[in-house]
């Protein structure tokens, strides 16, 4: 089965939106989850935030790749963070471009599954790197906020001179 879903890339508007609270948990969220764990597994990648397929609400998807997702959280808070991890990190809304950012080594994460109940999630060093990169898609923060300028400045150049060669 292909992937439902195209994966939103950079410079798409609903990558820098805000995005809106879920409030109501019904069939129709349930079965865009589905279709968000299939477009992760298919990119391939280990997480997936609703508005990287163009759905400004806030859940996304994840799978450590360690036998126990995958998983999908909505409205996810962050209630700890802690220590510092730095890590060569990606991005499928940023294709081809890896940048060594540095966020909380620890982080506890509390969110509803889609069965409505609470969830809550500690996690360390790259799955907590997961949780705040999946957490920054829902406030419109790409990995490029992230870097300090000159790294910023650098990577949109990159990106400008990949989408002048694209467009001919
Ligand atoms: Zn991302």
């Amino acid at each position: 089965v292909p992937s439902p879903y195209a994966i939103r890339t950079f410079g798409d508007p609903v990558l820098r939106r805000k995005c809106e609270p879920v409030d109501v948990i019904d069939d129709t969220l349930k079965q865009l989850a589905a279709d968000m764990i299939t477009t992760m597994y298919d990119a391939p990648g280990v997480g997936l935030a609703a508005p990287q397929i163009g759905v400004s609400k806030r859940f996304f998807v994840f799978d450590a790749d360690d036998g126990k997702g995958p998983f999908t959280v909505i409205n996810p808070r962050i209630t700890r963070a802690e220590g510092e991890y730095t890590f060569d990190e990606g991005c499928l809304s940023v294709p081809g471009l890896h940048f060594p950012i540095t966020r909380a080594n620890e982080v506890d994460l509390t969110g509803t599954d889609l069965d409505g109940n609470e969830i809550n999630f500690s996690f360390t060093g790259f799955e907590a790197k997961i949780m705040q990169h999946e957490f920054d898609h829902l406030d419109g923060i790409l990995l490029l906020q992230r870097l300090d300028d000159d790294a910023r400045k650098k990577a949109m150049r990159t990106l400008r001179e990949r989408q002048l060669r694209a467009n001919g």
